[in-house]
C-alpha cells in the first residue's frame, strides 16, 4: 500500500470501468477518494469546488470529450496533473495528447502503469502542497515583520514583494514593481558595484545564504541601510531555483555603531594625545596601548621597547620583578593603585621619577580586561622638593645646635615651633607646649615687659623688641630669658612671629651676686669708716693730753734722757694724730657732705709753697725737690681740697725716695689744667698700681713693711681729685719712679 491522500476526479461513463478503476486505486493507496462523474457541468463544478488533486479521464464521453476536459482543468487549476486512461485510440492520438498536457496515458487494458503513474502525481501533489503551506508560512511572517520579504523567480527577473514595502521603505503598493530593475535603480551608486558583483558570485558559488549591507533609498529619497540576507533553493545541479531574501533597515544600528565607533575613536585620541603616561596592559601582561606621552618621556617606541625582549627590565633597570609582582596582586584585589612611585630610566640614560596610577577596563559583565597605568613625572617636583627638605634640615640642625631657644608662633601666639634645645636645657617638653599660647609659659611680670613684647609682636624690630622674661623649669626653677622678636608674618614662607630667647640665667646669678657682694663691701666699708671716725674721736682727746704734756716734757732741761724720750713719745703721738686726722678726712670724703668751695687758685704758688714744707725733709734725704711750672697758672678750684690732694701725693714721694730728685710740674691750657708729681723713688710695681688707691692698701704689707704710713694717703688724694670731677693716674716703673698726674677740667666741662 502506497501512503496517499489524493483527491480524484474521475470522469468516466462505463460503471464497470470505473469499479475497476477504482479498485485498483484504492488496492493499492491508503486513503484515496475518488469522485466519479459523467457529464461536462458536474466535471467543472467539482473542480471549481477546488477540492482536487489529479484528474482521471477517458478520452470519449458522450458529449465531452477527453482533450475538452484537459482543457477546461488548465484553465481552472494550472498545473493540475492530469491522466488520460482510456482504449486504445491510437498512437498518434496518445502522443497529442501528451503533447496538449497529460501527465500520462494509460491504456485500459494495461492498467497495471496506473499504480506508478498516480503514485507520480502524489509525489508531486503533496511537494506542491508542502510549498503551499510554506508560502502561507511565509505571508504571515511576512505580515509580521517590518523587514521587506521577497522572493525571486526562476530567472532571478521578478521579485515578488511578500511583504509591503510601505511600512520599510515608504513605498505605497502602485509605486514599486516586479522587475528588478526597480530594486537595482535604487541601490546607492557607491554600493553597487561590491553588492552585485557578490550578489553574482554567490550564486554561482553554490552558497546557501548571503548577507550583504548596502545603502537602498527610501520613497523620500533618504537612504536607508539595509542588511539583505538571501535563502538559495537549489536543485540537483545547483542552480538556484529559487530565491527568497529579507532586507531588514539596520539604519538605526548603523547609527549607533556609528556613535561607538566615534566614542572609541575620541577615547582613544584622548588617550594617546594625554599629557600623561599611559599604558594599558590586558590580564596576560600583554601591552596594548603605548601612548605618545610614554613614548616621548621613555624615548622608546612600543616596539623598540617590548618586541623580542623585556621592555619593563629596560625601563626600570631590573625592577620588573616588584612591577610584576604588583600587577598580579592588583588583578587578584581588583584594588587599583594610588601614588605609587617607581623610577624608570630613560633611553637616553636619565632617571625619571615616576608616580603612578592604575585604572581598571571592564567588559559589560564587569569582568577585568585591562589594567591601565597612568604615570606622572614628578622628577622636577621631587628634586626640588629634597632641595627644599636638605636645605630646611641644614636650617633646622643650625636652629636646633644654637644655645639661644626658637620659637615660632602664629599671631595669636600659639606655638607653631620650638627647638629642640629648649626641652633639653629647661626639661619643658616641646610637644607639650607646641599648640599652645606662647603666653602660658613666659610670665610677662609687669607692664614694661608687656609694652616690649606687644611692640617687639607688631613692629618685629628685634631690637625693640629686646627684653627680660621668666619662665619657671621643672627642673630648674626659675630661668631668665632675654627675649627678641621678630615679626615675619608677612614673609610668605613663615608666616610666624620668630621668638629667640636666649638663657641668660647664669649672668643674672653672678650680677646677683655681685650685686650682693657689693652692698655687702659698702656695708663693711661704712661700718670700718664709722667705727675709725668714731674711734679717732674717742682717741684724739686724750691723744692731745699726751702730746701737751710730751710737748713740756721735751724742754725738760734737767734730765736729757727724760727729755729725749719725751721727745719720741711726742713723735709718736703726732704720727698717730696724723693717722687720726687723715681718717677723719677720709670719713668726711666717704660721707660725701664735703662741699666744695671753688675759688681762683694759684696753682704755682700752691707747688712752690709744697717744695718750701717739703725741703727739710728732702735735704735730710739727700734729694733735690723742684717746681717746674709757668709762672702764674690761675685755675679756679677748690684751694683747701687740692692742696689735701697734692700734699698726700708729695709726701709719698719724697718718702719712697732715697736719691734723686722730686719734679712738681703744672701746665695749662683752654680745657683745664695738668699737675704732674714725678720722683726717682722705688716706683710701683704694675701689679700693685690699682690697689694703691684702695683705703688701707700698700705695696708692702705685714711684717715686711718698709715704709711706714697708713695706705689712706692716695685713697684721699682718689677721693679728692674724683670730687673736683678729675682725675688721678699713676704710672711707675719699679726702682726708676713714679709719676702721678691729676687732670682737673676748665670750669664749663665739669
Ligand atoms: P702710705 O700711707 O702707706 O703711703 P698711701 O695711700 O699714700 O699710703 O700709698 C699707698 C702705697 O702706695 C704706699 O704704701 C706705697 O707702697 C705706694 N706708693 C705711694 N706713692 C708712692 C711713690 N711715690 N713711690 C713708691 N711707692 C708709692
Amino acid at each position: 500500500m502506497i501512503e496517499s491522500d489524493l483527491k480524484i476526479l474521475h470522469l468516466e461513463d462505463n460503471r464497470y470501468d470505473a469499479e475497476l478503476i477504482q479498485a485498483v486505486l484504492e488496492q493499492n493507496f491508503t486513503d484515496i477518494s475518488v469522485t466519479l462523474t459523467d457529464n461536462r457541468n458536474e466535471f467543472i463544478s467539482i473542480l471549481e469546488s477546488g477540492n482536487t488533486d489529479l484528474v482521471l479521464a477517458d478520452y470519449t464521453v458522450p458529449g465531452f470529450s477527453g482533450p475538452e476536459a484537459l482543457k477546461l482543468a488548465r484553465e481552472k487549476i494550472p498545473g493540475l496533473p492530469f491522466i488520460f486512461v482510456s482504449g486504445t485510440i491510437g498512437e498518434e492520438r496518445a502522443v497529442e495528447t501528451l503533447l496538449e498536457g497529460a501527465n500520462d496515458y494509460i491504456l485500459k487494458d494495461r492498467l497495471d502503469r496506473l499504480v506508478p503513474a498516480v503514485s507520480k502525481v502524489s509525489d508531486n501533489v503533496r511537494h506542491r502542497r508542502k510549498i503551499i503551506e510554506l508560502e502561507n508560512v511565509i505571508n504571515l511572517i511576512a505580515g509580521s515583520t517590518n523587514d521587506v520579504i521577497y522572493n525571486l523567480d526562476r530567472e532571478h527577473k521578478v521579485i515578488k514583494w511578500l511583504s509591503s514595502m510601505n511600512t520599510m521603505l515608504g513605498y505605497s503598493e502602485n509605486s514599486f514593481t516586479s522587475d528588478t530593475a526597480w530594486w537595482e535603480e535604487r541601490i546607492h551608486p557607491d554600493d553597487k558595484p561590491v553588492l552585485m558583483s557578490s550578489y553574482t558570485s554567490a550564486l554561482e558559488s553554490g552558497v546557501l545564504s548571503k548577507s550583504t549591507e548596502y545603502r537602498f533609498r527610501k520613497a523620500d529619497g533618504t537612504y536607508a541601510y539595509i542588511d539583505d540576507k538571501m535563502y538559495f533553493e537549489r536543485d540537483a545541479s545547483g542552480r538556484a531555483i529559487k530565491i527568497f531574501g529579507s532586507m531588514a533597515d539596520i539604519s538605526e544600528r548603523k547609527k549607533l555603531e556609528d556613535i561607538q565607533r566615534w566614542e572609541s575613536e575620541f577615547y582613544r585620541n584622548l588617550l594617546e594625545d594625554a599629557n600623561i603616561w599611559i599604558h594599558v596592559l590586558d590580564t596576560q601582561g600583554n601591552l596594548l596601548i603605548w601612548n605618545r606621552r610614554a613614548k616621548e618621556l621613555s624615548g622608546y617606541s612600543k616596539e623598540e621597547l617590548f618586541d623580542g625582549g623585556n621592555g619593563w627590565d629596560t625601563l626600570t633597570r631590573g625592577g620588573y620583578q616588584k612591577l610584576k609582582e604588583i600587577f598580579w596582586r592588583l588583578l587578584n584585589e581588583q584594588s587599583s593603585i594610588k601614588d605609587f612611585e617607581q623610577r624608570i630610566y630613560t633611553k637616553d640614560g636619565r632617571e625619571l621619577i615616576m608616580v603612578w596610577s592604575s585604572n581598571f577596563v571592564k567588559n559589560h559583565k564587569n569582568e577585568i580586561i585591562a589594567v591601565m597605568l597612568l604615570g606622572k613625572d614628578v622628577t622636577a617636583e621631587e628634586k626640588a622638593r629634597q632641595q627644599l627638605l636638605s636645605s630646611e634640615k641644614y636650617y633646622r640642625s643650625l636652629i636646633e645646635s644654637s644655645s639661644d631657644y626658637i620659637f615660632v608662633c602664629d599671631e595669636a601666639g600659639v606655638i607653631k615651633y620650638a627647638s629642640s634645645s629648649f626641652q633639653t636645657s629647661t626639661g619643658i617638653s616641646t610637644g607639650d607646649i607646641t599648640g599652645q599660647s606662647i603666653f602660658s609659659i613666659i610670665d610677662l611680670k609687669d607692664s614694661a615687659t608687656v609694652e616690649n613684647f606687644i611692640k617687639g609682636w607688631l613692629t618685629g624690630n628685634l631690637e625693640t623688641g629686646k627684653f627680660e622674661v621668666e619662665i619657671t623649669s621643672p627642673v630648674r626653677g626659675q630661668v631668665f630669658l632675654e627675649i627678641k622678636l621678630r615679626n615675619m608674618l608677612s614673609d610668605p614662607d613663615i608666616r610666624g612671629i620668630i621668638v629667640n630667647a636666649r638663657d641668660i640665667s647664669e649672668r643674672k646669678m653672678f650680677e646677683k651676686e655681685l650685686i650682693l657682694a657689693k652692698d655687702q663691701a659698702e656695708e663693711m666699708n661704712r661700718l670700718k669708716s664709722s667705727f675709725f671716725a668714731n674711734m679717732s674721736h674717742e682717741l684724739r682727746t686724750p691723744l692731745i693730753g699726751i702730746m701737751g704734756f710730751a710737748e713740756i716734757l721735751a724742754d725738760y732741761e734737767n734730765d736729757p734722757e727724760v727729755a729725749s724720750t719725751a721727745g719720741r713719745i711726742l713723735a709718736s703721738s703726732r704720727r698717730l694724730n696724723h693717722t687720726l686726722n687723715m681718717i677723719l678726712d677720709l670719713r668726711k670724703l666717704e660721707l660725701s657732705d664735703t662741699r666744695s668751695f671753688y675759688e681762683e687758685t694759684d696753682i704755682t704758688g700752691i707747688l712752690n709753697a709744697l717744695k718750701e714744707d717739703f725741703t727739710p725733709e728732702a735735704q735730710e734725704k739727700g734729694i733735690e725737690i723742684r717746681v717746674n711750672a709757668d709762672e702764674n697758672i690761675i685755675f679756679e678750684t677748690d684751694r683747701e681740697l687740692l692742696l689735701k690732694a697734692l700734699l698726700n701725693i708729695i709726701s709719698n714721694a719724697v718718702k719712697y725716695t732715697e736719691s734723686g730728685f722730686v719734679e712738681l710740674a703744672a701746665t695749662r691750657n683752654a680745657s683745664g689744667v695738668m699737675i704732674k708729681v714725678k720722683d726717682t723713688g722705688i716706683g710701683i710695681p704694675a701689679e700693685n698700681q690699682q690697689n694703691i688707691f684702695v683705703p688701707f692698701k700698700q705695696v708692702s704689707e705685714g711684717f715686711s713693711r718698709a715704709y711706714e704710713g697708713s695706705g689712706l694717703g692716695l685713697t684721699i688724694a682718689k677721693k679728692i681729685t674724683d670730687l673736683l670731677k678729675g682725675e688721678i693716674r699713676v704710672s711707675s716703673e719699679l726702682n726708676k719712679g713714679s709719676e702721678f698726674v691729676l687732670v682737673f677740667p676748665e670750669k664749663g666741662s665739669r
